[in-house]
């Protein structure tokens, strides 16, 4: 029988733990610092909700996303963005009727991407999105989070931040028709899908990778001469508060996002220690999402963190010492019960330690060299003589010093060789 592997750009964590559950944590805490409460939206959404939201013609709902038809013949799709089924969930479940919301998010994403360097199938994202407030104040103070994250985790000077603001609705329209008569003339030496783009999507060719595009993005217009004089005094005010909060920035012109949902400040963070695939977190403005889903017009604005990029940057952090550990092995199996039960019996009296029982016998040399391997601070043993009367013997591995203990006195000795784990 051939063995089974996990699909392709799908992948197992088990290294790396350590610096995921430290990563989150931080990433909790900062959420929890700013008033983002947790949300967690189903992996399985109707597709119509991506096709409305990140828009048809994105290459995200073109051609990345795992769809299917369910039994009952409805279209479903697993989910690869955090922010369409957050907006869903929001005017579904009526959560901004009485107050605005800020949430956070933190899961698995799934997009059917040419598996490398950077780019999975199934991926991970932490995510804010501030829903119910216009004011840029909010775009800026998502800012200082992903700041103050990059500074939590030592890689403030790793990342660098690209802006553009892509204004509203009417402005992206007078925008896209000059930017549709500038590339006219070069419109039949472009690849099909680029032939596709400027029909429906043109603002897409503006980060288009294609050398011949890259080339003709050079001199191509630029959205600033098409902004209102409120657009204008915005853009004014985020500069100044990215000042005044000490948010280094360049502004992109060319900037645009892989999502249909976004208008006014959009953004990106890169490094570039990450290869191609650099951007490591991406968001912006999005106050016509909630109408595209049919509700009420709604100010609200997020970004989200690829959390495989970030960890790439941090590095894997070495495993927690586990010196605290104390294990519990025997020889015989006829006194395992009777160790069973100690284990038992010493987690609830001392819930700081951790007690790994080893639930079978061997040779006693074999398990302690299996203890040692596995970083245990001390063993326990309860041999069959120990058991008849009424001790253990307690072997401390770093020194290799051992002593026979009374059984009520086990808690008392552990204590004196070892600190808490707390
Ligand atoms: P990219 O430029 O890599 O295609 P994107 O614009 O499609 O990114 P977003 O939708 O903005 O990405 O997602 C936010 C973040 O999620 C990205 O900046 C990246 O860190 C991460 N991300 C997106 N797609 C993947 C993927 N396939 N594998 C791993 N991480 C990803
Ligand atoms: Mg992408």
């Amino acid at each position: 029988m051939t063995t089974l592997k996990s699909i392709r750009g799908f992948h197992d964590i088990h290294e790396t733990i350590p610096t995921w559950q430290h990563v989150e944590q931080v990433m909790k805490k900062l959420a929890a610092q700013y008033g983002y409460e947790e949300i967690r939206t189903p992996m399985l959404e109707d597709s119509r909700l991506f096709e409305r939201s990140i828009g048809a013609t994105s290459d995200i709902v073109h051609k990345e996303m795992y769809t299917f038809c369910d039994k009952n013949e409805q279209s479903v799709s697993l989910r690869p963005e955090g922010t369409a089924a957050v907006v869903r969930s929001c005017i579904e479940n009526n959560l901004l009727y009485s107050q605005p919301r800020k949430y956070y998010y933190l899961g698995s994403m799934f997009r059917r991407e040419r598996p490398q360097r950077g780019r999975l199938r199934q991926f991970h994202q932490f995510g804010l999105e501030c829903l119910g407030y216009e004011e840029p104040y909010a775009d800026v103070e998502q800012l200082c989070i992903i700041q103050r994250l990059w500074e939590a985790l030592d890689l403030h000077e790793k990342i660098t931040l690209e802006i553009n603001y892509i204004g509203n609705h009417d402005t992206r329209q007078r925008y896209t028709t000059a930017l549709k008569a500038y590339y006219k003339e070069h419109v039949d030496s472009m690849s099909e899908i680029d032939q596709i783009r400027w029909h429906e999507n043109t603002l897409r060719l503006l980060d288009s990778k294609a050398p011949a595009l890259v080339e003709l993005n050079k001199n191509a217009p630029t959205i600033d001469h098409y902004y209102t004089n409120e657009e204008r005094s915005t853009i004014e005010l985020i500069e100044t508060l990215c000042k005044e909060n000490k948010i280094k920035y360049s502004i992109n012109r060319r900037l645009m996002r892989g999502l249909d949902y976004y208008s006014g400040l959009i953004y990106e963070w890169k490094s570039e220690h990450l290869g191609a695939q650099s951007t490591v977190c991406g968001g912006g403005r999005y106050d016509q999402l909630f109408n595209q889903l049919g509700a009420q017009r709604t100010g609200a604005c997020g970004f989200s963190v690829g959390i495989e990029r970030l960890i790439e940057l941090t590095g894997t952090l070495p495993s927690p010492m586990k010196n605290t550990v104390v294990h519990l092995i025997t020889p015989s199996e006829k006194t395992l019960p009777k160790l069973m039960s100690l284990a038992e019996t010493l987690r609830s009296l001392m819930a700081n330690h951790q007690f790994y029982l080893h639930p079978q016998c061997g040779k006693l040399g074999n398990m302690i060299k299996k203890s040692v391997k596995m970083k245990a601070g001390i063993v326990i043993i309860l041999g069959e003589e120990e058991l008849n009367q009424g001790v253990v013997t307690i072997k401390r591995l770093s020194t290799q010093q051992q002593k026979t203990v009374k059984i009520d006195d086990i808690q008392h000795t552990i204590n004196e060789i070892l600190p808490c784990t707390e």
